[in-house]
């Protein structure tokens, strides 16, 4: 499966190339935050596939009642675990705590008591599918990959531990711009799960 993953930068290309069918065979758009909900609604609309997607640290704080804090045609998945054609997907959105009064920031520890809440649903994954995750999205990185050292670019260390307790073939996350040369790779193997980047978007094939 063919999967079109987005994150933290709009890309001018997307807009030019989906109107002439370069993303016909996409079959899933994952978000993984930073992005003006109007352009993860015209990606959806014009590629007419599912979209799931978590918050950021610079997007709205998730209200069901404000229409301008979610994506229209996409499912917010912050927290929770979908089922897409057999792909078992897990969202966990925001950032590294950095200012005191930022939405979708968390401490080290605000991030463990969250990733925490998730533990019910990966267990209940892995008795009746036999597997936790597949792909679990975040707009941070894990703590120590992709990241970097300024503090509101510190990955988080529940990432780490989700990527431990619920194995997923890949976490998919944003928040690390590329710019000079402070980031090495877009992808890393960490235990079973390849880490990518998908900065500012990126085609994965999943099998
Ligand atoms: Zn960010």
């Amino acid at each position: 499966m063919k999967i079109l993953a987005v994150s933290d930068q709009v890309v001018e290309r997307i807009y030019t190339l989906a109107p002439t069918g370069q993303f016909k065979d996409v079959e899933l758009i994952l978000g993984c935050g930073d992005l003006p909900y109007t352009y993860l609604e015209y990606i959806v609309t014009m590629l007419c596939t599912p979209l799931y997607y978590v918050p950021g640290n610079h997007d709205p704080e998730f209200n069901p009642n404000d229409t301008r804090s979610k994506a229209e045609g996409g499912f917010n998945v912050d927290l929770k675990t979908i089922i897409y054609k057999d792909l078992l997907i897990g969202g966990f959105g925001g950032s590294i705590r950095y200012r005191p009064d930022g939405v979708n920031q968390y401490t080290q520890s605000d991030a463990y008591l969250r990733a925490f809440r998730l533990l019910p649903t990966l267990l209940f994954n892995q008795i009746k599918h036999g597997k936790a995750l597949d792909i679990l999205i975040s707009h941070s990185p894990p703590f120590g990959i992709h990241d970097d050292s300024d503090q509101a670019h510190q990955g988080l260390k529940a990432l780490n531990w989700l990527i431990k307790v619920a194995k997923p073939k890949f976490l998919l996350h944003g928040h690390t711009h590329f710019y000079r040369n402070n980031i090495a790779e877009s992808e890393t193997m960490y235990q079973n799960t390849k880490v990518i980047n998908v900065y500012p978007y990126k085609l994965i094939e999943v099998k």
